[in-house]
């Protein structure tokens, strides 16, 4: 029997002994009841959520291969390897202008970590 259908019965009861404390009582417990299965669902959808974002972040991680001190996604890349592994952000990096070629060969544009 679940927590509905007894909060029910014992309302039924209630009447039935015509008690006002114990009727206000399963009221109060019907209320709560219902204020707890919202708060559940809402769990359930974060839940559902944060294991597609955690699956997408696995997916993502497993796709890229580190080369050259870079990661690629195949041929796709190169992308940065501080934010992926800070932030799991796929970022890809950007040629240095030859003025810059000193500093390194490619630049995040995000973090603005340089890569030879
Ligand atoms: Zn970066």
């Amino acid at each position: 029997m679940d927590a509905i259908s007894l909060i029910e019965r014992i309302a039924s009861l209630a009447k039935t002994i015509n008690n006002i404390e114990v009727i206000e009582l399963t009221n109060e417990l019907r209320l709560e009841i219902a204020t707890i299965k919202g708060t559940l669902a809402d769990t359930v959808i974060e839940n559902q959520r944060l294991k597609a974002q955690l699956q997408k972040a696995a997916t993502s991680v497993s796709e890229m291969t580190f080369r050259d001190g870079l990661y690629w996604k195949g041929d796709d890349g190169p992308f940065c390897t501080a934010c992926h592994d800070t932030k799991k952000a796929s970022i890809r990096v950007t040629l240095m202008p030859f003025v810059f070629a000193q500093m390194g060969k490619y630049s995040c544009p995000v973090c603005s970590a340089h890569y030879c």
